[in-house]
C-alpha cells in the first residue's frame, strides 16, 4: 500500500488519516474502501499493480475521487479465489493505459 501510495505521488503523511470504512461484499477479497460513495465523485485508477497471493496471480489497483484515495482494489488476474493480499515481493507496476 505505500509503495502505491508512493509510486503514485500520493502524500505519505495522509496514509496516517486514511481508514477502512467497509469492505468487499463478495466475501472473498480483500478489497477495503476509505471513503463511502458519494454522487457526484467518480472514482479513477490511480495506479495498479499485478503480483502473486501464494495462491495465484492478483492485480492490486489504489484508486482515488475527488475527495482523495477511495479504495484499494484486489482482483483475481486468473480466476482463483479466495485471494489474499499479493505478497509484496512479487509486486510488479502495471503501465498506466
Ligand atoms: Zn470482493
Amino acid at each position: 500500500m505505500c509503495r502505491m501510495a508512493s509510486e503514485a505521488g500520493v502524500d505519505l503523511a495522509a496514509l496516517d488519516n486514511l481508514e477502512v470504512v467497509g469492505r468487499c461484499g463478495c466475501g472473498g477479497c480483500p478489497t477495503v474502501f476509505f471513503r463511502i460513495p458519494v454522487a457526484g465523485h467518480a472514482e479513477r485508477d490511480l495506479i495498479e499493480f499485478s503480483g502473486h497471493d501464494g495462491f495465484g496471480a492478483v492485480g492490486t489497483v489504489l484508486l482515488t475521487s475527488d475527495a482523495g484515495l477511495s479504495q484499494l482494489e484486489v482482483y483475481s488476474a486468473d480466476g482463483h479465489e479466495p485471494l489474499a493480499l499479493p505478497q509484496g515481493s512479487t509486486l510488479v507496476r502495471v503501465a498506466a493505459v
